[in-house]
């Protein structure tokens, strides 16, 4: 079988960047073990734009979110499913120093669309803690990257495109101007391998900086809660009255698998939070594919052209990878030039 694109790996990475080839009318073929150890299988998918302690709007974020919203639509119409939910975030400000920085931003102009003086606490009115004051973040959304992923595995078995194996470095050979693996052959191969990139042989020298997080999915009886809420952790609304908690950030750890510790975390953190009474329904892990520097690894291998990467979304899959994937499909297709902050010739 003769096609353009080999794709490793079918979570958002592989995902968006099929999506975008098939657009424009690449032949591919995915090969993916069925979604083991996923960082997309267990994300809440949200898209935060403004983040940490001093309020500062993340990477890029006035033009990702847009291509965000426009490119998860267009997934949505081919498939039916909603997968992009604008849903605003409630946090908690804990002082007045936090307070203070938060009407400070919500008077500059460019945060004057991110930021809402006065947070609207909705179902959680009663229900929470009172913090020392809250702030309300718009054009937030989630996107239902666990749907996404599966819905998108179903389809490209019925398309005949996806084989759901381990890839076997073993069965690759290089070709003067492609690759060979089993019965394929390709123009190039992209890697999509998510945190399992740190197996690549090829791309091992990179700065992968694995990052593991653990999610309680737990059950909140007539919460009716319909916004995300932020205290120190996210409580994101599922279905009916299921709620995503998390996450965990752990920088070391033996291996991908949910620990006591983790599990405990999170349930004090939410008793911590929440007036009323919930149970935990499941508890997940899985590692996120964060890289030293927080931007992503786009770029072809430096030694053979045929071995492409499209890795390292890191904590931020759902607002990067639209975009991102988009831009890779640019470099292949049309060989547009790599963005430098984001192509792996950087290290
Ligand atoms: C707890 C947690 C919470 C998160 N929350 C958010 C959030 O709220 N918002 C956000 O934007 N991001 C979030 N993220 C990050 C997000 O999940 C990632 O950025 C994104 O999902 C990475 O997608 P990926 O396709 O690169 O990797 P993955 O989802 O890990 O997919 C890689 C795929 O490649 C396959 N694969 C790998 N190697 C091989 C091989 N050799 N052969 C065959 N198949 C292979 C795997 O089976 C897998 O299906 C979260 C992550 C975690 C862990």
């Amino acid at each position: 079988m003769k096609i353009d694109y080999l794709i490793v790996g079918q979570g958002l990475a592989g995902t968006l960047l099929a999506h975008f080839l098939q657009e424009a009318q690449q032949r591919i073929h995915i090969i993916d073990n069925a979604h083991q150890g996923a960082a997309s299988k267990i994300a809440a998918g949200v898209i935060n734009p403004v983040t940490g302690r001093r309020f500062v709007k993340s990477w890029r974020i006035d033009s990702l979110i847009p291509f965000a919203e426009q490119t998860y639509r267009a997934l949505e119409t081919e498939d039916n499913i909603p997968f992009y939910h604008p849903i605003p975030i409630v946090r908690s400000l804990f002082n007045s120093g936090e307070e203070t920085n938060w009407l400070l931003r919500s008077d500059e102009p460019s945060y004057q669309q991110y930021i809402l003086e006065d947070a609207d606490l909705g179902a959680y009115k009663g229900r929470i803690r009172p913090s020392y004051s809250y702030g309300e973040v718009a054009r937030s959304a989630k996107v239902d990257v666990p749907r996404l992923v599966e819905s998108y595995r179903e389809q490209y078995l019925q398309q005949g495109i996806l084989s759901s194996t381990v890839f076997d470095f073993e069965a690759l050979e290089l070709l003067e101007n492609g690759v060979r693996y089993k019965q394929i052959e390709a123009r190039k191969v992209i890697f999509c391998e998510g945190q399992r990139g740190i197996y690549n042989p090829y791309f091992n020298y990179l700065p992968f900086n694995d990052c593991k997080g653990e999610v309680l999915i737990v059950k909140i009886p007539s919460a009716n809660f319909k916004r995300i809420f932020k205290h120190r952790i996210f409580i994101v609304p599922l279905q009916e009255d299921h709620y995503w908690v998390g996450s965990t950030t752990d920088w070391e750890f033996e291996d991908a698998l949910p620990t006591k510790a983790g599990g405990k975390f999170l349930e004090n953190r939410l008793n911590d939070m929440l007036q009323i009474p919930f149970e935990v329904l499941e508890h997940k892990a899985a590692l996120r594919p964060t890289v030293r520097d927080r931007r992503p690894f786009l770029g072809v291998h430096p030694e053979f052209s045929q071995l492409t990467i499209f890795n390292g979304l890191g904590t931020k899959g759902a607002s990067l990878g639209p975009f991102f994937a988009h831009h890779m499909m640019q470099y292949l297709v049309h060989q547009q030039a790599l963005d430098k902050e984001v192509n792996i010739r950087r290290f």
